[in-house]
C-alpha cells in the first residue's frame, strides 16, 4: 500500500533523478491533478492511501513529463491571470509575461467604458483566449471579439470563455489577423507569433515541440504579423482607439519602426518580469 505522502515523494525524486527543471514544482502539480488532494490534504490525513487508479495515472503523468511533455500540458490547463484556461494543441500555453499587456490596456479600457458607455475590444490571434477572457473578467462591460486562423483554438478560447462566466460578451471571428474582421474596435490587442523561422530550432524542446508553430513562427525576421496588423488595422480600428501588442524581447525599435510608418505613435512601452521590452501601444498620430 502506497500512501499519498509517499506516492508524491516518488514523482519528486523521479522528476529530480532525470533532472527535470522545476521538478519539485512539476511533482506537486501533477500530483494535485491526478490525486485531487492538496498540501493541506496531506498534512491532514498523511497516511491516506491512494488507489491503484490514482497510482497508475500518476506514473503516466510522471512518464510523459519525463518524456519531456510540459507540465501544463499534461495538466491540460494553465493559469494566467488568476484565471484557468484549458489548452489545446492549437493554442499557445499562456505565459506569465503576456499578463503585462492585460494589465497595460485594462485601465484605459475601463476609462474608455465609462467615457462613452460601450467597449470593445479586439483579440487577434487569441489562441485560447486569455487575453481577451482576461480583459473581460478585468473590465465589467467591455465587450471582446476574438479571431484566430485555427478552428480549433476558437473552439478552446469559447469555452474558456465560458468556464469563466464571460461567454455572452465574448464573441469569435475566424480570420487570418483582421481580413475577415468587420466593425470597428476601440482597441485592437496581440499576442501574435514573432520568432523569426531561422531561430525557432534554438527555443527549448517544451516550446518547439509543443506549442502550436504557427502560434510562433513570425516568418523571415519575425516581423510578419505585424506588417499585417499595421496594414489592416485603419478599417478596425477606432479613430481614437489604441493597439496593444506583445513583442519579442529585441523587436522594440523594429516593431515600433513598423508601426510610426503605417501612422501610429508609440504612447507606451512596458517590460516584462525579467526586465525585456514586451508590450508596446500605440495609437493614431493625429489623434
Ligand atoms: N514568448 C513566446 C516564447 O518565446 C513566443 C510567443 C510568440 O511568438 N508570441 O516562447
Amino acid at each position: 500500500m502506497t500512501s499519498a505522502s509517499q506516492a508524491l515523494r516518488m514523482v519528486r525524486d523521479a522528476l529530480r533523478s532525470a533532472r527535470i527543471e522545476g521538478a519539485d514544482f512539476d511533482a506537486r502539480l501533477l500530483f494535485e491533478h491526478v490525486t485531487g488532494l492538496s498540501a493541506l490534504d496531506l498534512v491532514r490525513d498523511p497516511h491516506h492511501v491512494l488507489t491503484q487508479e490514482q497510482l497508475a495515472a500518476l506514473e503516466a503523468a510522471q512518464t510523459r513529463r519525463i518524456g519531456g511533455e510540459p507540465v501544463h500540458r499534461i495538466l491540460g490547463y494553465r493559469d494566467f491571470h488568476g484565471l484557468r484556461f484549458n489548452l489545446s494543441p492549437d493554442t499557445l500555453e499562456p505565459r506569465p509575461d503576456t499578463e503585462i499587456l492585460v494589465d497595460a490596456v485594462a485601465p484605459w479600457l475601463r476609462t474608455r467604458l465609462t467615457a462613452a458607455g460601450s467597449c470593445q475590444v479586439l483579440d487577434l490571434g487569441t489562441g485560447s483566449g486569455a487575453i481577451a477572457v482576461s480583459l473581460l473578467k478585468e473590465v465589467a462591460g467591455l465587450k471582446a471579439v476574438a479571431t484566430d486562423l485555427s478552428a480549433g483554438a476558437l473552439q478552446t478560447a469559447s469555452g474558456n470563455a465560458r468556464i469563466n462566466g464571460v461567454a455572452d460578451r465574448f464573441e469569435t471571428v475566424r480570420s487570418d489577423w483582421l481580413a475577415d474582421v468587420t466593425g470597428r474596435f476601440d482597441a485592437i490587442v496581440s499576442n501574435p507569433p514573432y520568432i523569426a523561422s531561422a531561430v525557432i530550432a534554438d527555443l527549448s524542446r517544451d516550446v518547439r515541440d509543443h506549442d502550436p508553430m504557427r502560434a510562433l513562427d513570425g516568418g523571415t525576421d519575425g516581423l510578419d504579423a505585424y506588417r499585417a496588423i499595421a496594414e489592416g488595422a485603419e478599417r478596425s480600428l477606432a479613430p481614437d482607439g489604441i493597439i496593444g501588442l506583445e513583442i519579442g524581447w529585441d523587436q522594440k525599435t523594429l516593431v515600433s519602426a513598423l508601426f510610426e510608418r503605417a501612422g501610429y505613435r508609440l504612447i507606451d512601452a512596458r517590460k516584462d518580469y525579467g526586465g525585456n521590452d514586451r508590450v508596446l501601444i500605440f495609437a493614431f498620430k493625429q489623434a
